[in-house]
């Protein structure tokens, strides 16, 4: 491991650095469900190795549910990219929440500590308690008093989804004292942030998004040290969340353009906060300080006719494609949570959460522009849509309405 290369050719090297020894250039995909081997007591001591710790077993893998060689590639470059010893996969990022807090759960550590927003489903599966946890949700001044002698773990997504609301992880894992910290960095990528440098033991990815990038993989990941990597593969074999070798192929690949990406589709982004922040018919948008390629508004207008009315822009949950996406998280992605519960952690009714892709920044504004309709448009000059800007928005505007102008 060479830890002075810069994250761009990590990006492209990371899991591929004994290819040219092997004669190959792209990495190999490896399908073998069980690998066969004539030394039986040699496979017990291997065994009992992995149960004991659950360090990837040296030589030869066993049996597809216990590691496979295609998956771990895209392990190692994902821990490379976010600085941890390790990386664990999982067959997608609720299976590795969920693995999260069996390891938790199963040392006697049921109580969670978590601040909201959160992903829908990441707070549906902590409130309605279905793996025995019991959840306090808090905000980040409250994680100090909310942590009890059977606290296994404290929860933040930053920025989070879908309000790009963004915590102080430095601040965060202070308050934790040793409790674990999660950082659910599916939004920033480590491109973005690094969680582990500011005090987080365990980074969680929906690999679906960023790192897989093209829409076409499911996948999670948790980026962490080897100790809990170790308890994190013991309950990937034995509950069996794996990802398919093809998944691990597949985001090995996404990670090579994961830098190129995510700058691309942040600075389309930063340009279309910019312009919806001094748009009329926009009473708020939320763009992170940190920037990415995440942008939240809410409409003057009916949100629904929004996202009715794109054309360009695909009207879909997920998010981190080349493309762009538009949805409605309190009718879909934040759907399961109590409508109270929701608003409470600021997602409003009319909010709308766009992924921004990598097409031209005009080309969207224009499909943007006409799904915003007609209703309180700007008079022809008076905005600044027309106007190009090569400038990132300026900071966090989340909680400055623009003035509303009557049309
Ligand atoms: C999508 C998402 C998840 C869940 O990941 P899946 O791959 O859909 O299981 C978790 N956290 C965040 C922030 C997400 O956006």
């Amino acid at each position: 491991m060479d830890s002075t290369r810069a994250l761009a050719t990590e990006a492209v090297h990371a899991g591929r650095d004994d290819l040219a020894r092997q004669g190959l250039h792209a990495p190999p995909i490896d399908l073998s469900t069980t690998y066969p081997s004539y030394d039986s007591r040699g496979e017990a001591v291997r065994i009992d190795a992995f149960a004991a710790t659950g360090a990837e077993p040296e030589g030869p893998p066993v049996y597809g549910r216990l590691g496979n060689p295609t998956v771990a590639r895209f392990e190692t470059a994902l821990a490379r990219l976010e600085g941890t010893e390790s990386a664990v996969a999982f067959a997608s990022g609720m299976a590795a929440l969920t693995a999260v807090l069996l390891v938790r759960a199963s040392a006697g550590l049921r109580h969670v500590v978590a601040v909201r927003p959160l992903y829908g489903c990441s707070d549906h599966l902590l409130t309605a308690g279905l793996l025995g946890t019991e959840v306090t949700w808090t905000d980040p001044a409250g994680i100090a008093d909310a942590l009890r002698p059977d606290t296994g773990l404290v929860l933040v997504e930053t920025p989070a989804n879908p309000t790009l609301a963004e915590v102080d992880l430095r601040a965060v894992a202070h308050s934790c004292g040793s409790v674990p910290l999660l950082a659910d960095n599916t939004f920033a990528t480590p491109v973005l942030q690094r969680p582990a440098e500011q005090g987080a033991r365990l980074v969680l990815h929906s690999a679906t998004k960023y790192l897989g990038g093209h829409g076409d993989v499911m996948a999670g990941v948790v980026a962490c040290d080897e100790d809990f990597a170790g308890q994190l593969r013991r309950i990937r074999f034995a509950t069996g969340g794996i990802l398919h070798p093809l998944a691990g192929y597949l985001l090995l690949r996404g990670l090579a353009t994961l830098p190129v990406r995510v700058r691309a589709a942040s600075a389309n982004a930063a340009e279309l906060a910019h312009r919806l922040t001094t748009d009329p018919r926009v009473t708020r948008v939320h763009y992170p300080r940190i920037g990415g390629a995440m942008i939240a508004f809410e409409t003057v207008g009916d949100p629904h006719e929004v996202i009715a009315g794109v054309r360009l822009i695909t009207p879909a949950v997920s998010l981190g494609s080349v493309d762009t996406l538009i949805q409605h998280p309190a009718s879909i992605s934040h759907r399961v949570v109590d409508a109270e519960d929701r608003r409470g952690a600021g997602v409003s009714d009319r909010l709308l959460r766009l992924s921004v892709g990598l097409e031209d920044v005009e080309d969207l504004w224009a499909d943007l522009d006409q799904a915003l309709g007609e209703g309180t448009r700007p008079e022809r000059g008076a905005g600044n849509c027309a106007t190009s800007h090569s400038a990132p928005a300026p900071a966090n505007r989340s909680a400055t309405p623009t003035a509303l102008r009557s049309s």
